[in-house]
């Protein structure tokens, strides 16, 4: 497998510029010597340039947790691509389930911000996954096509395999409920499958697919070493600096 292992760290509304900084300058310490893993971390955005900063010359990546498709304009509240890119960040999570539950996004705004985000130079960390009722339902992959498809219309091959997906299955997110690794291959090579069938082999090879949900030290390995998870997307559990470079440290051991 050529796909080189990502861990990213989605901080939520967690960390002050000063904690930040702080947590940054120490993590690129611990992880310097770290090679085989991509690391990226996701602060609010008014960290966003601090963060990049502190992480220049280094071995970690910043992104935002979200962005607006537009440029510019009368868009109160809201951030661009190109301002993202600006600041520092290679990459921007886009449709996290707290994002779609909470605020309202779907699959359509998911597309205009996949496509916005390329433009400008970012990568995407493209976000599905089922509900606990529609996985009980029987729904799990039908779900995940609709995501996929709609959510990535119009991005060409080419794309496709510069793009991370991060696969969260919604109950498992924040609940200390992990995935099973059959259950999160399961879902993976389905995913990996679909990107298969409509944007072809190549693309599907190269796009990361990565797992998010209640990730941790002690689970990442029986994750990481599935052949079609190709990191993990983290959220309470990269808080904490040791326990997020003990995430991707054994990440690299487990890959090699
Ligand atoms: C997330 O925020 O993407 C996430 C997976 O959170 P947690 O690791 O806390 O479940």
């Amino acid at each position: 497998m050529s796909r080189i292992p990502l861990i990213a760290g989605n901080w939520k509304m967690f960390k002050t510029v000063d904690e930040t900084v702080k947590y940054v300058k120490e993590l690129r310490g611990l992880v310097k010597d770290i090679q085989g893993v991509e690391i990226v971390l996701a602060p609010p955005f008014t960290a966003l340039h601090p963060a990049a900063e502190a992480a220049r010359n280094s071995n970690v990546a910043v992104a935002a947790q979200d962005m607006f498709w537009e440029r510019e304009g009368a868009f109160t509240g809201e951030i661009s691509a190109h301002m993202i890119r600006e600041a520092g960040a290679e990459f921007v999570i886009i449709g996290h389930s707290e994002r779609r539950t909470l605020f309202g996004e779907t699959n359509t705004t998911v597309n205009r911000k996949v496509l916005a985000a390329f433009a400008a130079g970012l990568v995407p960390i493209a976000c599905i996954g089922e509900t606990l009722d529609q996985r009980e339902r029987g729904e799990t992959f039908d779900v995940l096509d609709r995501q996929v498809q709609q959510g990535l219309d119009g991005v060409s091959a080419e794309r496709i395999g510069q793009l991370v997906i991060a696969y969260e299955p919604v109950w498992a997110i924040g609940t200390g409920r992990t995935a099973t690794s059959d259950q999160a291959q399961e879902a993976h090579a389905h995913i990996r499958s679909r990107l298969r069938q409509w944007f072809g082999p190549e693309a599907a090879e190269a796009c990361h697919v990565i797992y998010g949900g209640s990730v941790k030290p002690d689970n990442i390995r029986d994750l990481i070493v599935q052949p079609d998870v190709d990191g993990a997307l983290v959220g309470g559990a990269s808080l904490d600096i040791r326990g997020f470079a003990e995430i991707v440290t054994k990440s690299r051991a487990s890959a090699a």
